[in-house]
């Protein structure tokens, strides 16, 4: 997992994955109408991504970037 900072807190190394939508929506959709279950599955696999554990941010910032460098310097770790 490569270091990220986030651009909206500043707070690093603290993401988790977030996947949109519901396990159990899928799964009544996948048991009544197979069709539309397997297009929210795959949209929720499609829209899964990594955000910031503190505030929920998407704007994750890999640490070894020009812009990952600036926000670190703007966000001293305590
Ligand atoms: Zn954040």
């Amino acid at each position: 997992m490569r270091n990220v900072i986030c651009a909206d807190c500043g707070s690093r190394d603290s993401q988790r994955t977030v996947t949109n939508g519901s396990f159990w929506i899928e799964l009544l959709l996948l048991v009544f109408f197979i069709l539309p279950g397997l297009i929210y599955g795959l949209w929720r696999l499609t829209t899964r991504h990594k955000a910031c554990a503190k505030c929920g941010s998407k704007r994750l910032i890999p640490l070894d970037t020009p812009a990952g460098r600036e926000l670190a310097a703007r966000y001293p770790t305590a």
